[in-house]
């Protein structure tokens, strides 16, 4: 049994470890909060970029959900959210 474990602040999910102060990356990041479905690397267009705002913003694209149909908007979603490491104590 493990003995020590941690919880996830994004998702609530619990993680384990047999080992003190392990850090467990959650996955909960790869998948869309909107309708559940794992998500693609976000790769930027390839098209010449322009610098300033929307540049920048791009940048912090880590994640794009492409299942459009179980959107409201019925647009992709781009997620920004980094790893969520979760430390077992
Ligand atoms: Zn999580
Ligand atoms: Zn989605």
């Amino acid at each position: 049994m493990p003995k020590y474990s941690g919880k996830c602040p994004r998702c609530g999910k619990i993680h384990y470890s047999d080992r003190k102060g392990d850090v467990v990356v959650c996955d909960c990041w790869r998948y869309c909060p909107i309708c559940g479905a794992e998500m693609k690397p976000y790769k930027p267009d390839l098209a010449p970029k322009t610098y300033g705002m929307d540049g920048k913003r791009d940048l912090k694209i880590l994640m794009v959900c492409n299942n459009t149909a179980a959107h409201p908007d019925n647009s992709p979603f781009y997620s920004t959210q980094k790893p969520v490491e979760v430390v077992c104590t």
